[in-house]
């Protein structure tokens, strides 16, 4: 099979021309973007810039048609039925985050369950807690299996007559879990419950499918799928969002507004209150629209063998102790160090212009959970290259026999 040229995609990367020295490892915060993004937001500022869905004028009309044309590209690469069943929001918290306050704080009673797991990121677990504490519902949590894996027994003991929801991330920020999506979806929606897909971290590495995954929601983010900041994607079903009721009011999302009662628009547009971020679902379209366009099998097989041989690397290093050896992880390595503090080793290797997270990756029950108060997180993504690896396995090395 052909193999994946890294060295050559990095080109198109200007944050990475711009800094040669630079060894970045920190994509699962979030990743740099093709010039083929930049492109494409700036051309639409420089061609296409007007308000969307109102004015009389032509700018107005090739707006709109940017931005509903970012629609159908994001409903292309997912796999989605309509471009109607996407919602633009500010990120993958704002999506869930929207899940929570729209359907379920109309669809669950006091004393309904969801069920989230040790994985998830904070995103996917205090938008529940909010709302659980206020409406009287219950979070139920999937533990770990001692390879930091789910422990899918305990899984499949948590689901009851009042489970309502799952919420599961596609692959953990923090170890690169990633779990069995199709069994628990299939498991769950035997009992009636929905769920939720975390994709954030999911999108940059796994195809996204979601006529074949059968999820009731997913969202992810755009900028850590090569994309801008600010905008990201809520994905459910039609029928699912036409029972949704409005979570935030303003323009675009009305029907007709009076003093004596308003109505509210059709989704997707019942769901975005406000002037989206237009230019922000232009640059999205042309992140996804790039990936796209890559050689996915071997992608993801250049990512699988960086992992590899980081792995292979890191086994030969004393102290170092990854929190999780599942098999099947995402291309995402997170590391304690025995006596020497993860945040120490960090900065020694900042000291040598590579980049890495030290810190809780916003999974603090994880952490609690693994008995570790911080890791310090190696994360790839495609424009990584064996170099970048070596780069981190030589400096790690050397600083781990200076602080031991
Ligand atoms: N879920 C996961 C698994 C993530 O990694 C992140 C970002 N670290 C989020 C949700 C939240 O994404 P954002 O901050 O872009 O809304």
């Amino acid at each position: 099979p052909p193999a994946f040229d890294a060295v050559a995609l990095r080109r198109q990367f200007p944050l990475l021309a711009n800094e040669p020295a630079l060894v970045y490892l920190d994509n699962a915060a979030t990743t740099h973007k093709p010039l083929a993004v930049l492109a494409a937001e700036r051309h639409f500022y420089e061609h296409a810039n007007a308000n969307v869905h109102r004015s009389a004028h032509r700018l107005a009309h090739a707006a709109t048609e940017a931005f509903e044309g970012a629609r159908r590209t994001v409903a292309r690469f997912l796999g989605a039925a309509s471009a109607a069943e996407v919602v633009f929001t500010r990120g993958a918290t704002e999506a869930i985050n929207l899940v929570a306050q729209s359907w379920a704080r109309a669809h669950l009673r006091p004393g309904d369950e969801i069920v989230l797991s040790m994985l998830e990121h904070h995103a996917n677990i205090v938008p529940w807690q909010l709302l659980a504490a206020e409406r009287g519902l219950v979070l139920r949590v999937i533990g770990l299996a001692a390879d930091g894996s789910l422990d899918l027994d305990a899984f499949h003991a948590l689901l009851g007559p009042r489970t309502r929801l799952v919420a599961v991330t596609a692959l953990s920020n923090a170890s690169g879990v990633r779990p069995p999506l199709g069994q628990m979806i299939a498991a769950a929606q035997a009992i009636g419950a929905r769920v939720l897909v975390d994709a954030a971290q999911a999108a940059a590495h796994d195809r996204l499918d979601v006529s074949t995954l059968g999820a009731d929601f997913l969202v992810f983010s755009g900028h850590k799928v090569f994309g801008p900041t600010g905008i990201g994607v809520l994905w459910a079903p039609m029928a699912v969002l036409d029972s949704m009721p409005p979570w935030q009011g303003g323009g675009e999302m009305i029907e007709r507004v009076s003093f004596a009662g308003t109505t509210f628009n059709r989704p997707p547009y019942r769901f975005e209150a406000g002037t989206p971020p237009i230019a922000q679902a232009v640059g999205l379209a042309a992140a996804l629209d790039w990936l796209a366009g890559l050689d996915r099998a071997a992608l993801a097989r250049h990512e699988a063998q960086l992992l590899q041989r980081l792995e292979q690397g890191l086994a030969q290093l004393r102290q170092v102790h990854p929190i999780a050896s599942a098999a099947g992880r995402g291309p995402v390595t997170s590391l304690t160090f025995g006596a020497v503090h993860p945040f120490d080793v960090a900065q020694f290797l900042d000291a040598r212009d590579i980049a890495v997270r030290v810190g809780n990756h916003c999974a603090q029950p994880l952490m609690e959970a693994l008995g570790v108060n911080g890791t310090l997180r190696i994360s790839l993504c495609a424009y990584n290259t064996e170099a970048d690896v070596e780069a981190v396995l030589a400096a790690l090395s050397d600083t781990l026999e200076l602080l031991a």
